[in-house]
């Protein structure tokens, strides 16, 4: 699209129910969404299993080259989808945000596109030969948050696509205008039918989690509705991918630097103004630099400035909507009535308009308060104070969720053989949520199951056949 307003308006609707979707930081609107219904979710179901078996006909070098095309359209449109991004997601243009967000989805569609999946030979002994391969699914369902719409998206569509499969998308009703304006960009490249977005509520969710059409659930989101869509998705015994929510832990190891990794720690758990499921959200220090990393902790965070996402200033921005902003401001003033040590923030200015809520660090907190214990989601990370490295690792392994940790030393090594013993699906070394197109990413414990990414992301993507003979 060559202008915002363009992308704005190809996306608006010219009939039916809409919505007014505000723009976190001002309140203002950002635009109009449709208010899709169930009768609209049977529309591109029934579209999307009429479009797959041609798309599945193409095979996988065609279907590849359309999805490098679709990055190329994401690219060309990059600075107004990331301006959308912003105004409707909060987060900012500059730094890990709105840019960096629409850039990952260009880079995830070209390694879903460019990464091989051959048949496997499991066996070849001139008796018996068993070939493995991975056939597309048919309709596939994709349920999403609103932390990161476009990029979870795209973690979703594109193996979907790659492996030869239709798409029916059911966006967060918080952040449905980012998700539309993707996937019109994607959607100038891909046959009619074949990619849809069914912008509607719960109810939209649970029946695409459920209908007999659909052949497998990708969806990313609370661990609550995870469960929900397990029991919903049992009667046709639908093929799930679970990205749940995390609570993730990051040891400080008492030999590590606390100069040297201040900042990695600050954007392990500041990414997106906290709101992303594999930030850090529980920091264990020990009682050796407990007040160095603080110090340097504090330092870095009180530079960082928050602000309205399109001010190319700003790094932090506010939270995508009022409830996430309440829960943060509950369990922090919970931390503070606790006895807990406010080292940052901690104090929104409740006149000011949209959903700032002020980067904070708390000190002195016990693991049992409800700021370590649940999934804060914000801005707000609690610092909790270790004595051996067994016990941060028991209290990092004492929550039943598992997404990812991180451990930070000088020493790899004794990393390494610390991040074994820590029940996550990806443990981090001196750094903390980076994800990669190429590296599997998945959750342990209530985390979820399944794999994205890489070629395990792909194999989620298919049923597997065996051919023997
Ligand atoms: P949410 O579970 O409230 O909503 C996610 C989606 O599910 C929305 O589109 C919603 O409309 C839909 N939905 C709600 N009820 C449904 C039902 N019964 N059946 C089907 N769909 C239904 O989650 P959220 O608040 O949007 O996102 C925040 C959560 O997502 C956090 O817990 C975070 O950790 C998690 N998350 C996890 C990952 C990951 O990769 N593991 C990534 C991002 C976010």
């Amino acid at each position: 699209m060559e202008t915002y307003d363009a992308l704005l308006t190809s996306i608006t609707p010219t009939s039916g129910a809409t919505r007014t979707i505000p723009d976190p930081a001002t309140g203002e609107a950002v635009g109009q969404a449709p208010v899709h219904t169930v009768q609209d979710l049977e529309h591109a179901i029934a579209a999307a299993t009429a479009a797959q078996p041609a798309w599945a006909a193409l095979g996988h070098e065609a279907r590849s080259a359309v999805l490098l095309r679709a990055a190329d359209a994401v690219e060309r449109s990059a600075e107004e989808l990331a301006r959308l991004l912003s105004r409707e997601q909060g987060k900012p243009l500059n730094g890990p945000n709105a840019r960096f967000e629409v850039g990952a989805c260009a880079a995830w569609l070209r390694v879903a596109a460019t990464t091989a999946l051959e048949p496997e030979t499991v066996v070849d002994d001139g008796e018996t030969r068993a070939e493995l391969h991975y056939r597309p699914i048919g309709v596939v369902g994709a349920i999403g948050p609103w932390n990161w719409p476009m990029m979870i998206t795209v973690w979703q569509i594109a193996p979907a696509l790659r492996m030869g499969n239709a798409v029916v998308v059911k966006p967060s009703e918080y952040t449905p205008l980012s998700v539309l304006a993707l996937a019109a960009i994607i959607n100038e490249e891909l046959p009619d039918g074949l990619l849809s977005v069914v912008s509607g509520g719960r109810d939209v969710g649970a029946r695409l989690a459920e209908h007999p059409a659909v052949g497998k659930v990708m969806f990313t989101g609370s661990t609550a509705t995870g469960k929900a869509i397990i029991k919903s998705s049992a009667d046709t015994v639908k093929r799930l991918t679970l990205e749940l929510g995390g609570n993730d832990a990051g040891i400080v190891l008492p030999d590590a630097d606390p100069k040297a990794i201040a900042e990695g720690l600050f954007w392990g758990a500041f990414i997106n103004t906290g709101q992303t499921c594999a930030a850090l959200k529980r920091l264990y220090v020990h009682d050796s630099t407990y007040e160095a990393v603080c110090a340097e902790l504090t330092a870095v965070a009180a530079a960082m400035p928050m602000g309205n996402g399109l001010d190319e200033a700003n790094v932090l921005g506010p939270l995508q909507n009022r409830q996430q902003y309440d829960i943060v401001a509950r369990l922090v003033e919970a931390a503070r009535e606790s006895g807990a040590r406010v080292l940052l923030g901690g104090n929104p200015n409740d006149e000011q308009p949209g959903n700032f809520y002020p980067t904070t660090l708390v000190a002195d907190i016990a693991n049992e308060n409800p700021l370590v214990a649940e999934e804060q989601f914000g801005p707000a990370l609690p610092i909790i104070r270790y004595s051996t490295v067994d016990e941060a690792v028991a209290m990092a392994n004492a929550v039943d969720v598992g997404l990812g940790a991180s451990v930070w030393s000088s020493d790899p090594d004794a990393a390494r053989e610390v991040a074994a013993r820590i029940q996550a699906g990806t443990v981090w070394i001196n750094k903390h949520g980076a994800v990669d197109p190429r590296i599997p990413f998945g959750g342990a414990k209530q985390s979820g199951y399944g794999l994205e990414f890489g070629v395990e992301g792909l194999k989620a993507l298919g049923v597997p056949q065996v051919i023997n003979g």
